[in-house]
């Protein structure tokens, strides 16, 4: 069926085109876009503006539903406000599951003590915001068998104080031991319900496609959930593990080189301030280049994240190394967050056509930590401009559930990036920002049809009663916007 949708001005996905046009729905597809000066009324569908419907070029969201299905612990500061919060939380199979403290945010440090306070007998488990931590009680290091002899599994922490107690926070892949006994979210009743809610927030915030980070065995929920949504998923599992199953279907791989900046466990070149502390490295540098090999050719995304100027470093060096075969092989290579980074390799990134899966709207979240941590290393976060410049092709996205994933707030982050003082001025335009949600996007995740407003390609269209170029030019803030009506693949979504 055709569809007409005028519109008085529309972004194609690399440029702004403020003139009235027809965009022609054929299907699923764009059969045509027509630029025309009139603006009598038809009863076509109309709208003052339209973009490309976003890309999310990082989300988890199997995790993000989770969050909705538990205690919601973002912008605690205090224990009365912790308390608060966890008062009535509800109990899934006897755990009372949680996420979202930020150690930088609160007045207090997190221990076991103040859990076991509140819930003597019943185990309780709290992921931090940066989700690379967990903070649990007595009940839940019982019920996991941790004690301050367990040894913690390669790239993970167990946390102790001075007295060698245990302080109930584990890092990187020792949460791996309490997720083997506290109940599994995606196991119960309401997890396909959150999910639905979960896509549903996506489309009103204009998003059309996603690239979905996933732990292997949410990847059936994810699929179940809304097979016609147009996905990408990235496992997180080491290549040479599941490469060689038969069942092998997804589009790529994500590995951790380090951990993040809300656990101090982003790997630095140089110590976090007043410690000795130089962050975690998950996994090796040689482990990684035998995992990037295994891969080049058998997948068309292999994702690092690396949050630490180091981290970024020795992923960006190994990726350049292999970024001649990788492109003959049609493997995309993408380093997730790029949040720490010398100019020097930043300008290595774009030699070697290495993209950067950025997430400016953690950068209000991660302000405290990084001028309380990073001093004036902080400026070398969030550098959007530098690598703009140096040729980087930056794909937005969110990291959902570490912040919510809202399209508009994240532009607004990138235009406002060095307001505050801490990082440098690294802002980008809203034109910048907004290829970075479709067109730059797209070609991160292997969406050829999507992220752009031309004949042939995907109908995949957000529309907005407001255009966000005039706004930005009357000084408004973006992150109140919101579209319309969103169509994926022809499909009326909102
Ligand atoms: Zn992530």
């Amino acid at each position: 069926m055709m569809k007409v949708i005028k519109v008085n001005s529309f972004f194609d996905g690399t440029g702004y085109v403020k003139k009235p046009a027809e965009i022609v729905i054929d299907g699923a597809s764009i059969s045509s876009v027509r630029l025309s000066h009139s603006k009598r009324k038809t009863s076509s569908l109309n709208a003052r503006f339209a973009t490309p419907a976003f890309i999310d070029s990082h989300i988890h969201i199997a995790g993000y539903s989770k969050s909705i299905m538990t205690v919601n612990l973002t912008g605690v500061t205090t224990i009365e406000e912790l308390k608060r919060r966890l008062k009535n939380a509800p109990k899934v199979s006897g755990w009372v599951l949680g996420r979202g403290w930020e150690s930088s945010h609160l007045d207090f440090i997190p221990n076991k003590n103040i859990l076991d306070k509140i819930f003597p007998d019943t185990p309780c488990s709290l992921r931090s915001r940066c989700g690379h931590s967990l903070w649990i009680n007595s009940a839940a290091l019982n019920t996991a068998s941790i004690t301050a002899k367990t040894k913690p599994p390669n790239g993970g922490l167990i946390e102790q104080d001075e007295k060698g107690d245990l302080t109930g926070i584990l890092k990187e892949n020792a949460i791996t031991l309490v997720e083997r006994v506290a109940p599994s979210l995606s196991e119960s009743s309401t997890f396909s319900k959150a999910m639905k809610v979960a896509f549903k927030n996506l489309v009103s915030y204009g998003i059309g496609a996603i690239c979905v980070v996933a732990e292997p065995n949410d990847v059936e929920n994810i699929r179940k959930a809304n097979p016609k949504f147009p996905m990408r998923i990235l496992v997180e599992e080491k290549p040479s593990k599941i490469l060689s199953l038969d069942e092998f279907d997804f589009d790529g791989v994500k590995l951790y080189k380090d951990g993040a900046l809300g656990n101090s466990g982003a790997l630095m070149s140089r110590p976090y301030a007043g410690t000795k502390n130089f962050g975690i490295e998950v996994i090796s540098d040689s482990e990684l280049e035998k995992e990037l090999l295994t891969s080049l050719g058998r997948v068309k995304i292999f994702a690092v994240h690396a949050i630490g100027d180091l981290a970024v470093e020795t992923v960006v060096r190994l990726f350049a190394r292999h970024s001649e075969e990788a492109q003959k092989k049609k493997t995309i290579l993408r380093v997730e967050h790029f949040q720490t980074a010398s100019i020097i390799t930043i300008r290595r990134a774009g030699r070697f056509n290495i993209i950067a899966s950025v997430q400016p709207i953690q950068q209000y979240g991660d302000v405290e930590a990084a001028k309380q941590r990073l001093k004036t290393r902080a400026r070398l976060m969030y550098r959007l401009r530098s690598m703009l410049d140096a040729g980087v092709k930056l794909a937005f996205g969110t990291d959902a559930p570490v912040e919510p994933p809202d399209t508009w707030r994240n532009i607004q982050a990138a235009l406002d990036i060095g307001k505050e003082g801490v990082y440098a001025d690294e802002s980008i335009s809203l034109l910048e920002a907004m290829k970075g949600y479709t067109s730059s996007a797209a070609l991160a995740s292997n969406f050829p049809a999507l992220g752009r407003i031309k004949k042939g390609a995907s109908a995949t269209i957000a529309l907005y009663d407001e255009d966000p170029f005039e706004y930005v030019l009357k000084g408004k803030d973006l992150k109140e916007l919101r579209p319309v009506s969103v169509i994926v693949e022809g499909e009326t979504l909102l």
